[in-house]
This record gives C-alpha cells, sequence and structure tokens, in this order.
C-alpha cells in the first residue's frame, strides 16, 4: 500500500522525507543505541536536539533576541487560558472574532477578566475577516487577541489589526512557517504544531520577554506559567521530546527548501492551482471572500450535500482523503499546509474536474 494524499486540517500530512528519517533512527538516534523516545529529556543527546530545534525556527522565522521561544504541551486550546493567566494585568482584553478557535480563546479568557468581542466576522458565518484598521480597542486592554489563520472556515488576515500600541497576542496554529512574518508586529505567538509543523502534542509559544513575568493571576497552575517554561528552557518537566524531535526535523525540511520565502511561494502556487480552478467551475464554489482567502485551508461547496458526500466518498476512493468540511460549516476543506506537495492539489483539482463532468446536470 502507498501513502495517499492526506487533506486532513490537523493532524496532518508531514513530509514524507522527515518520516523516512525518523523511521531509520527509530532504533538507534544517531549512534547513541536508543530511540528518541527513550532517552532522557536531560541527555547531551536531548538538548542537541532541543537546542537546534530552537536555533533553527528562530534562523527561520527571524525571531529577534528578545523573544523567547517555548516548546510546550497542552495543545492550542491550553493557550486560551494561558494567555489570560499571563497577560491580564489590568484583567482586560480585547477579542476578535474570526470564527469557532478566536470565540473559544474568548470564551476562556472571560473565565479570567474582562474579555471584549471588539469586532466579529459571525455575521456571515465567519466569511471574511472584519476591517481591523480602526477598532474600539480598549484603554485598559492588556492585550488585542486574533486567530490569524481560521482554519475552519478558511481565512486569514491578509494586514494584522492596527492594535493602537497594545500587543497583539495571535494563534498562528495553522499558518506558522508558511510564510514569513514579521515577528516584532507581536507580543505573542503560539501555536498548535500538528497542523503545519509537527506531530500532535507541542504547541510552540514565541513570547516577547516584557511580557513574561511572576506576577500571573492568583491561581495560575506553575505549569501554565510562562516564566517557568522560560527560566527552564522548556525543561521545566519532562517536554513533548519525540515531538520537538520531530519539529526539528521539520524545521530542517523547509530550510533545504529554501526557508520562508519558499514556501510562500511554493504554498502560493498549490492555492492558485485551486482557487483558479473553484473560481470557473460550474459545480464547486468557495466559501470565502476572495480578499481573505487562507493559502492553508480551502473549504467549498456544492450547495447540495448528497453531492458533497458523493463527493468525498468517490474522493477517498481516489486515494484523496480527509476531505470532508468540519462538522459546523458541511462541504469539502482542503488543507494544503507545507508538506502537500503540488502533485496532491493537481490531483484533487483532476478529480474534481472528472467529477464535475459527470455530476453537472
Ligand atoms: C487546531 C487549532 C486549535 C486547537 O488546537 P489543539 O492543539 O487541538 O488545542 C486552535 N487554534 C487553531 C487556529 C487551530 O487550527
Amino acid at each position: 500500500m502507498g501513502r495517499i494524499y492526506n487533506f486532513s486540517a490537523g493532524p496532518a500530512v508531514l513530509p514524507e522525507e522527515v518520516l523516512k528519517e525518523a523511521a531509520e533512527e527509530m532504533l538507534d538516534y544517531n549512534g547513541y543505541g536508543m530511540s528518541v523516545m527513550e532517552m532522557s529529556h536531560r541527555s547531551k543527546a536531548f538538548e542537541g536536539i532541543i537546542n537546534e530545534a530552537e536555533k533553527d525556527l528562530r534562523e527561520l522565522m527571524n525571531i529577534p533576541d528578545n523573544y523567547k521561544v517555548l516548546f510546550l504541551q497542552g495543545g492550542a486550546s491550553q493557550q486560551f487560558a494561558a494567555v489570560p493567566m499571563n497577560l491580564m494585568k489590568n484583567k482586560v482584553a480585547d477579542y476578535i472574532i474570526t470564527g469557532q478557535w478566536a470565540k473559544k480563546a474568548y470564551q476562556e479568557a472571560l473565565i479570567y477578566g474582562k474579555a471584549n468581542a471588539i469586532a466579529s466576522s459571525a455575521d456571515k458565518t465567519f466569511s471574511y475577516i472584519p476591517d481591523c484598521s480602526d477598532l474600539p480597542i480598549s484603554e485598559e486592554a492588556d492585550y488585542v487577541y486574533i486567530c490569524e489563520n481560521n482554519t475552519i472556515y478558511g481565512t486569514k488576515y491578509k494586514t494584522l489589526p492596527n492594535t493602537k500600541g497594545k500587543p497583539l497576542v495571535a494563534d498562528l496554529s495553522s499558518c506558522i512557517l508558511s510564510e514569513p512574518i514579521d515577528v516584532t508586529k507581536y507580543g505573542l505567538i503560539f501555536a498548535g504544531v500538528q497542523k503545519n509543523v509537527g506531530p500532535a502534542g507541542v504547541v510552540i509559544v514565541i513570547i516577547r520577554e516584557d511580557l513574561i513575568s511572576e506576577d500571573t493571576l492568583p491561581a495560575t497552575p506553575t505549569m501554565l506559567k510562562y516564566k517557568i517554561h522560560a527560566d527552564n528552557k522548556s525543561l521545566y518537566n519532562t517536554p513533548p521530546a519525540y515531538g520537538i524531535y520531530i519539529c526539528g526535523k521539520v524545521f530542517k525540511w523547509i530550510k533545504n527548501m529554501g526557508g520562508l520565502e519558499a514556501m510562500k511561494a511554493r504554498n502560493e502556487k498549490k492555492a492558485k492551482i485551486l482557487y483558479d480552478y473553484l473560481d470557473q467551475s460550474k459545480l464547486f464554489k468557495g466559501t470565502v471572500v476572495k480578499e481573505d482567502r487562507s493559502l492553508m485551508n480551502v473549504p467549498f461547496v456544492t450547495g447540495d450535500a448528497n453531492l458533497d458526500a458523493k463527493f468525498v466518498k468517490e474522493a477517498k476512493a481516489a486515494g484523496l482523503e480527509n476531505l470532508k468540511g468540519h462538522r459546523t460549516v458541511g462541504g469539502m476543506r482542503a488543507s494544503i499546509y507545507n508538506a502537500m506537495p503540488i502533485e496532491g492539489v493537481e490531483a484533487l483539482v483532476d478529480f474534481m474536474k472528472k467529477f464535475e463532468e459527470e455530476n453537472l446536470s
């Protein structure tokens, strides 16, 4: 059996080269006579792995020295709590609601303080990004929060909100490393790695040093304190060691591919193949306004739930898997993260053309 094209939104496709390397090193990593899963997180070998991963990520994203890079656990969802617990000094934060993940983060923040939903695209099923050029930012806001790429709805901020001097906190789970970004524009970035970087179980946090302090909300668990993890270089307790090792391999893979500029060009090329087809199709239709389309997650529909189901089923039989849309949106969604080869997108579009021919009444 060969590998299929996996369009899952997450956990998602990883580069084949990385999986092969990991397989080769499974029983004996680098002459240590054991797999990375079996070694102490305090060993020289693992120290090498985590330091190299951080170095490569810093290089790829051009992360300035006044930002800490943390490899944590608990997924992106745990950051929904960690962010307010660490950053809400005034107990006020402004949230922009562009989908389910932003909404969940907002609802979590409401537990800890006054979270304000200052903009939303709920009125049109989150099919666009609201104008964020002049938002009613709260005087007292400790930060402004966005979900930069909306995995479920397939929208992406093309310009960052004007936060009027407040730190920007951004969930980059489904777009980290898909293109270059200017880290200095953010106070805190976090990303669960299982969309675009590695196996579930690792969350990357990139945080400006002045936002790290002892002064967290009173009931903050030790494990949710950024200061603890920063002071201990992500080794306060046993980290998700194997996951970090795979992330490190993906960072190297991206470097070999030419870095984030090259990733961006490749991702744009892939997305264009799919969007161009959708724009002229008489059967399929993209669900997002053109200006705000994601390069990573592409939702589309036929407008007929039965036909959508038929498409998903036949696509699977043709080796194109996990195209069913999110349960809250219906239709289809093709997630075409960094590791999805151009051939995968071409195969999808070829299949869609054939399906359109056969099913257009
Ligand atoms: C998948 C996803 C999450 C949730 O990630 P978990 O690691 O499962 O908690 C949060 N935000 C975005 C943008 C996502 O795509």
